[in-house]
C-alpha cells in the first residue's frame, strides 16, 4: 500500500516508467474526450440520460485518475486502478455482446496492458484473475445460455490464444525490463568514468570545470571558495623511490583529503599532483580554516623515510569577475605559499599583501 502511495517522479527517457506514464496518459485523455462525447451524444442527440450519466461518470473516473497520475505522481496506482478498469469493462462487455460480434476478441488487450504497466509478476497474476473471469463468461455464455454462434471449438481456440499470449507478453515484458535495467547500468557507469580520474578515483577535471561554472553561476549572495592544493616536493619522491609509489603516495593522499573535506565540498585532482576542492557557501575565513585542517591532514607519513606535506592556494568569489578568475587567484596564493617555504595555507588576499611589501622592500 505504501508502495501505492509513494510519488514516483520521472527523470527521463531512460527511466522505466516513462513509457508507462505515457501510455496511460494518452489512454486517459482519449478516454476523457471520447467518453465526453459520448455523454454529449447520448443526451442532446439519443435523448438517452442514463447511458450519458454513466458515459459522464465514465470520463469523471478517467479524469481523477489522470490528475493522480500528472499533479500527484502515482502512477504505481494509478496503473492498477487502470488495468482494472479495463479488465471490468471488457468484462462488462461480454456480458452486454452475449457472445455475438466476435465480442469476446476484446480479452486479447487485456495482457498487453497489465504487463506493460504492472510487469511480468503483477502482470501475471492479474491476467490469470481476469483470463478466469472472462473465460467463466464465456463458458456460460456457450454452455449455460447457449449462444447460437458459439460452440466447445471456440471455447479451446479462446482459452489456447489466451495462454499463449500470456506466455508471450510475460516473455516480452522480460525481456524488455532486461534491456532496460542493462542500459541503466551502463549509462550509469559511463557517467561515473566520464567524471572521475582514473588513479586516485576523485573527480576528474572536467567535472570539476563544469561544477565550478555551473556553482558560480547558480551562486546568489552567498559566496564560494576554492582551494587548489599542490604536493610539496612530489618530484623527490618519485625520483628517489619510483613512479609507481608516487602513484600509490598520490592515491592515499587523494583517500585522506576525500575524507577530509565536508560532504558538499566537491574534491577532485586538477591534474598531477595538484587537488581542488571547491566549498559552496563558504566565505573566505571559513575556507581557510578548511584549508588548515586539510594541510594539516596531508602531513602524513607514508613509510619510514617519507613524509607528505603539501601547500594550498585559497580564493573566494568575493572578489572576482568569473571562475577562470577565482582559479588564477588561487594559484597566485598557492605560488606564495610554495616560495614562502611550502607545507603552508594562503589565501589571495595575504599572496597580494605580501607580493606588495615585497615590492615596496625591494624598492
Ligand atoms: P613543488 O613543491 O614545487 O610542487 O615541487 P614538486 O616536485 O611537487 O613539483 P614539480 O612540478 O617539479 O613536480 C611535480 C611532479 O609530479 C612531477 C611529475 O612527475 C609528478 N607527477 C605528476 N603526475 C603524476 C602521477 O600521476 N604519478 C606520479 N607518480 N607522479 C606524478
Ligand atoms: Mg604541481
Ligand atoms: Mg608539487
Amino acid at each position: 500500500m505504501k508502495q501505492l502511495l509513494r510519488p514516483t517522479y520521472i527523470t527521463g527517457k531512460l527511466d522505466p516508467n516513462f513509457r508507462r506514464n505515457q501510455l496511460l496518459e494518452v489512454c486517459l485523455v482519449i478516454g476523457v474526450i471520447a467518453l465526453l462525447s459520448l455523454a454529449a451524444l447520448n443526451a442532446f442527440l439519443f435523448n438517452d440520460l442514463d447511458l450519458a450519466l454513466m458515459d459522464a461518470i465514465g470520463a469523471g473516473i478517467a479524469g481523477g485518475l489522470l490528475y493522480l497520475l500528472k499533479k500527484r505522481h502515482l502512477i504505481e496506482l494509478v496503473s492498477w486502478l487502470f488495468v482494472v478498469m479495463i479488465g471490468m469493462l471488457i468484462s462488462t462487455f461480454l456480458l452486454l455482446a452475449s457472445g455475438n460480434n466476435n465480442g469476446y476478441l476484446w480479452t486479447a488487450l487485456f495482457p498487453p496492458f497489465a504487463f506493460f504497466l504492472l510487469g511480468k509478476n503483477k502482470g501475471l497474476w492479474i491476467t490469470l484473475l481476469f483470463f478466469s473471469v472472462f473465460m467463466f463468461q464465456l463458458y456460460t455464455t456457450i454452455f449455460v445460455n447457449k449462444a447460437p454462434h458459439l460452440s466447445l471449438g471456440a471455447f479451446l481456440n479462446t482459452l489456447e490464444v489466451f495462454v499463449i499470449s500470456l506466455l508471450l507478453y510475460r516473455f516480452y515484458e522480460k525481456t524488455r525490463t532486461e534491456a532496460n535495467q542493462l542500459l541503466h547500468e551502463q549509462s550509469l557507469r559511463l557517467e561515473k568514468m566520464a567524471k572521475t580520474d582514473k588513479l586516485t578515483q576523485l573527480f576528474n577535471r572536467q567535472y570539476l570545470d563544469s561544477t565550478l561554472f555551473s556553482l558560480y553561476k547558480e551562486r546568489r549572495s552567498l559566496p564560494i571558495s576554492v582551494l587548489l592544493l599542490d604536493v610539496d616536493l612530489f618530484k623527490a619522491i618519485n625520483d628517489e623511490y619510483g613512479h609507481l609509489f608516487g602513484d600509490e603516495v598520490l592515491i592515499k593522499l587523494a583517500k585522506r583529503l576525500g575524507e577530509s573535506v565536508r560532504d558538499y565540498d566537491v574534491v577532485g585532482r586538477w591534474g598531477g599532483e595538484e587537488f581542488l576542492i571547491i566549498a559552496p557557501n563558504t566565505s573566505q575565513l571559513d575556507a581557510l580554516g578548511l584549508a588548515e585542517r586539510i594541510r594539516r591532514q596531508l602531513n602524513m607519513q607514508v613509510n619510514e623515510s617519507v613524509t607528505t606535506s603539501v601547500s594550498i592556494g585559497v580564493s573566494s568569489t568575493d572578489r572576482v569577475k568569473s571562475p577562470e578568475e577565482l582559479i588564477s587567484q588561487a594559484d597566485r596564493a598557492l605560488y606564495q605559499a610554495k616560495s614562502n617555504g611550502r607545507n603552508q595555507v594562503r589565501s589571495f588576499v595575504s599572496a597580494v599583501e605580501s607580493e606588495h611589501r615585497k615590492v615596496n622592500n625591494t624598492a
